[in-house]
């Protein structure tokens, strides 16, 4: 597989941080081009389509819904709570760089919970540590990552049969 050349930007997006929460294997073969869509995935899609978002794209962000107040995310699969907050608090990083403030609010489709995110100090230092990780993560790694033991998220991952099958 040909290396991208890191003399481009590196161009972070929030399905990048959402992966690298989920496997770090799929985080680096996502950054090089490589998706699968799962069944799960085209559901989650539809449950999203059904929420009536209205998809913004600025720049290197798509939003699912913005308005005067907030950002929302939708999460459309049972996992990776995590990485979705962090995806979110990615997005309310780069439109405060844009000079635009909002709280985030992140919508869980599956179990019908809510979480409310604001970019406070610490959430701030927090996306600055996981976007620096991730940058030299993607720098250092030159190979795909070998697929390492069989995990309990593997089950539901659009990867699973580049990986185990
Ligand atoms: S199937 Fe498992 S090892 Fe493969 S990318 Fe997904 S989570 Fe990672």
């Amino acid at each position: 597989m040909t290396i991208r050349s890191f003399g481009n930007k590196m161009n972070i997006t929030g399905t990048l941080i959402k992966n690298y929460f989920h496997c770090k294997r799929q985080a680096w073969l996502y950054y090089y081009g490589i998706n699968f869509y799962s069944e799960l995935t085209r559901i989650g899609k539809l449950k999203h389509l059904e929420q009536g978002s209205d998809e913004i794209v600025l720049g290197n962000i798509k939003l699912d819904k913005i308005n005067d107040n907030e950002v929302i995310e939708f999460k459309k699969t049972s996992s990776n709570l995590e990485g979705t907050k962090a995806q979110l608090l990615f997005y309310l990083y780069e439109l405060k760089k844009k000079g635009i403030n909002r709280i985030g609010k992140l919508k869980d489709l599956t179990y019908d919970d809510e979480y409310e995110l604001n970019l406070d100090e610490k959430n701030l230092e927090k996306i600055k540590s996981i976007l620096q990780e991730i940058k030299t993560f993607i720098e250092n790694t030159k190979k795909i990552l070998k697929r390492k033991k069989y995990k309990k998220n593997c089950k539901q991952c659009s990867f699973f049969d580049y990986c185990w099958v």
